[in-house]
């Protein structure tokens, strides 16, 4: 069966493919989004939705300037989306806290908070907050970090999707085969449906290197594991997210609070563990003091798609100039999401931008 020619077709509907489809549509193209599921239910909806990247002190300053640009884009777009839904995605400037740097790290972080002119306060012990005290001599707050409740976001993206009118919305289609017949054209398949576009934009996140291989396009991009927990709202009050040792705690408006998060590289096995469970567990009682496990709410897994590169890939194939990719965002891809759209949109119909010299 052969269906009508779309100008692109986005195959991966998670924060990466919506922001993609939304802003190509904009462009008066029309727009094809596929999901192998439900749009937006792979690592987009089980991430904790830190609008910084963890530890961004560790990252390069063009990272850390991609950054800084995504969150002007993202802002853009949630006013976009409060115009067109009434779904609240929940931005929640609370701050966070970052606990246990050595002092090699404080001036990394110094330095860096310098040079980004990011607004923090360095506690010490005696007025930190009581249950931070027993983790590190030095306390830092940034006021300004915010989080969003991805899971609405999400919601909200497909919800002005679904009313745009350049734009068709396919779930449950997994996509099994890309063929590129010529320079002007590229078949997608979905089992015995063949869908036909202009161009392609691969934005499967975990699963991207499985799609781009068929083109004989090898991009290091892999899963990697988290899992994290969902504490009942108001079992333990937090006005601020926290950041230690690599996990961190984040509050939700309605009092709930997530634990995060494990980093595992197990191949494409999405499954919690008792483990995984009882070392957020541990994580959260050293910060907020002993948890019953009737507090627990939730326990989930999502596949980050996991990459070498600080960047994430968003660029044509070296052979075919119609085949593009919007992947390997790893532990940033809700913070970098608007800003990646605009790349992508950018790039693929030649404008200029500040970034367009940067290797993405
Ligand atoms: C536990 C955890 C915590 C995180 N915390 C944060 C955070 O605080 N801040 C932050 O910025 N980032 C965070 N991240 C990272 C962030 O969630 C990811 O970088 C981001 O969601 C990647 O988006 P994506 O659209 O590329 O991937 P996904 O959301 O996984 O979407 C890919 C989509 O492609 C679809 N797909 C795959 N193969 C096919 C196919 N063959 N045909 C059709 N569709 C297909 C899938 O069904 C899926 O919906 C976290 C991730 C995890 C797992």
């Amino acid at each position: 069966m052969k269906n009508q020619t779309y100008d692109v077709i986005v195959v991966g509907g998670g924060i990466i493919g919506l922001t993609s489809a939304l802003l190509l549509a904009d462009q008066g193209q029309q727009v094809l989004l596929c999901d192998a599921a439900e749009f937006g239910q792979q690592a987009s909806w089980a991430g904790g939705g830190i609008l910084m990247p963890l530890y961004p002190w560790r990252f390069s300053e063009q990272l850390n300037e991609f950054y800084v640009y995504s969150l002007s884009q993202l802002k853009l777009l949630l006013e976009r989306l409060r115009k067109d839904t009434d779904i609240d995605p929940e931005l929640y400037e609370c701050g966070l806290w970052v606990l246990g740097l050595d002092e090699e790290e404080t001036d990394a972080f110094e330095q860096w908070a310098d040079r980004c002119q990011i607004v923090r306060y360095c506690v010490d012990t005696a007025t930190a907050p009581l249950h931070f005290r027993n983790v590190s001599d030095r306390h830092f707050f940034l006021p300004e970090v915010k989080n969003i409740r991805n899971p609405r976001l999400l919601k909200a993206l497909v919800a002005c999707l679904t009313q745009h009118p350049m734009i068709t919305l396919m779930a449950n289609t997994a996509i099994t085969q890309l063929r590129v017949p010529s320079a002007q054209m590229v078949e997608v398949l979905a089992g015995q449906t063949v869908l036909t576009a202009r161009k392609l934009v691969v934005a499967s996140g975990a699963w991207g290197r499985q799609l781009s291989e068929q083109l004989q396009w090898s991009l290091s991009v892999y899963p990697v594991l988290g899992q994290m927990l969902l504490l009942q709202a108001h079992m333990k009050p937090l006005n601020s997210m926290v950041l230690a040792h690599g996990r961190y705690l984040i509050p939700r408006k309605d009092g709930r609070i997530l634990v995060g998060s494990t980093v595992e590289q197990v191949g494409f096995r999405k499954s919690f563990s008792k483990e995984g469970y009882s070392k957020l567990k541990l994580f959260a009682e050293s910060l907020l003091g002993s948890i019953e496990d009737i507090c627990i709410e939730a326990q989930w897994a999502g596949l980050r798609p996991g990459s070498e590169r600080e960047l994430p890939y968003i660029r044509a194939h070296p052979k075919h100039a119609h085949v593009w990719v919007n992947v390997g965002h790893f532990r940033n891809g809700l913070v970098l999401a608007a800003g990646s759209a605009r790349v992508l949109s950018e790039k693929m119909s030649g404008e200029y931008s500040s970034l367009s010299s940067w290797n993405f």
